[in-house]
């Protein structure tokens, strides 16, 4: 910024005739100004000094000396564009022709940037084995766009063009599941599966690719369609269905592997994925995206797991979704008496006289259900509820004596068959 205002006041001087008391005025300046100074009025003596040909009109009789002009090297070439670069920077323009709507709030932008170059730095640097497209490390570099959509989709385009929905945004439940979604994204640039797609683009059955299209103009502006058609014609692929199983597999693959190296819990890939299947079947009023069409997350969650597993990783959903959360909350009973209830997902499991005690399940429930608990770990003897073999609570005095009270079995027996439930639903919806 300073470098370019101190060249327009260059120009500005030279226009009105000042360079040289500008020039004597100037006290000392650090060398960097100082060269760019002179290259700013360099330049322009280039652009205002009158061509050779206009000299020779001014002054016909003036003998012009007939020598030779020395041969001047070849301009050297500018370097030639990255061709997947290029694809992505001109297929990104295409994009915002047609109606392409980003949004700019500087918080989701900054949250998207912050995991997204975190990535991209690991991703720039190491060498991940490519399953589908190719291995070739080229450093991008990496640009994030967040659509103002509410479909929960991401895609990216070649070159290092990587684009999240809003609603995507506002679906996921850590960074660390933002994380996964953007290694995936990322991936596809990094293996160069375009290239790769466009090396199968013959064997692509024509009556798929009319089918696909057909599927994306129905989303673009009528007028930009057949820009689209000429150009993009696999981007256009990629950005509605993916872009075939073999390159979604090797994108979760090695985004998976990518968000890890750079700090991040791959479990929210795994939780991501659990969660898109799950809300696939019972949430039919969310708009899929690209995730209608991507290979059945069922598989999709096996491979990850299978990953995870060979990785040595411990799969602790809680650390990256707000699933399982136990607090302790202060119920009034009547305007004597407080009682202090123990909830797991804001549904209470008992409650007590005593904060201490409520305090000391709740730690104790918070640190099982890290463990990747089943139903079956829960057991009840007595009035004592264990997981695992370990005693979460056992009711006393205290539990029992609020007024209307249920009998020490019965609040036992409550609080077992509420975390059994609690722990029953979540493995529904989680298709675990
Ligand atoms: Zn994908």
């Amino acid at each position: 910024m300073r470098l370019q205002s101190l060249t327009d006041a260059v120009k500005a001087n030279l226009s009105t005739g000042n360079i040289v008391q500008y020039n004597m005025q100037t006290q000392p300046l650090k060398i960097h100004w100082r060269s760019a100074l002179c290259a700013a009025i360099i330049g322009l003596s280039a652009l205002v000094a009158p061509p050779q040909y206009a000299l020779a009109q001014t002054a016909p009789t003036a003998p012009v000396p007939q020598t030779k002009p020395a041969k001047k090297p070849p301009a050297p070439k500018p370097p030639e564009e990255d061709p997947e670069i290029k694809m992505g920077r001109e297929a990104h323009a295409e994009m915002l022709r047609s109606g392409l709507r980003l949004v700019t709030d500087p918080a989701l932008v900054s949250r998207v940037e912050t995991i997204g170059k975190k990535i991209t730095a690991t991703a720039n640097v190491t060498p991940l084995e490519a399953r589908y497209g190719s291995s070739k490390l080229v450093p991008y570099d990496y640009k994030f766009f967040i659509v103002d959509d509410k479909d929960i989709n991401a895609f990216s385009l070649p070159g290092g063009y990587i684009y999240v929905n809003k609603g995507l945004l506002n679906y996921i439940q850590s960074d660390d599941e933002l994380a996964g979604v953007l290694g995936h994204e990322i991936i596809h640039a990094a293996h160069h599966h375009v290239m790769r797609l466009q090396k199968e683009q013959s064997k692509l059955n024509t009556q798929l690719l009319l089918g696909t299209l057909a599927t994306l103009l129905a989303r673009v502006p009528a007028g930009d369609a057949l820009n689209l058609l000429q150009g993009f014609q696999l981007i256009a692929i990629q950005k509605v269905n993916g872009f075939g199983q073999d390159a979604e597999r090797d994108a979760d693959h090695g985004g998976l592997t990518v968000a890890a190296k750079s700090g991040y819990n791959p479990v929210g890939m795994l939780t991501f994925m659990e969660r898109l299947e799950r809300d696939q079947h019972l949430r039919p009023e969310i708009e899929w995206g690209i995730y209608r069409t991507h290979p059945p997350e069922k598989e999709r969650v096996a491979n990850i797991t299978s990953q995870l597993n060979e990785m040595g990783v411990t799969i602790n959903r809680r650390a990256v979704t707000n699933m399982f959360k136990v607090e302790v909350r202060t119920v009034a009973i009547n305007k004597d008496v407080q009682a202090f209830e123990v909830l797991l997902d804001q549904k209470p499991l008992y409650r007590t006289s005593s904060n201490d005690r409520a305090k000391a399940t709740a730690k104790k429930l918070d640190s099982v259900l890290d463990k990747d608990i089943q139903i079956y770990d829960v057991t009840k003897k007595g009035n004592e509820v264990f997981v695992r073999g370990e005693s979460i609570v056992s009711i006393a005095a205290q539990d029992t004596d609020l007024p209307g009270s249920p009998k020490p079995d019965e609040v036992a027996d409550a609080f077992y068959k509420r975390l059994r439930f609690a722990l029953f639903r979540q493995g529904v919806e989680s298709g675990i």
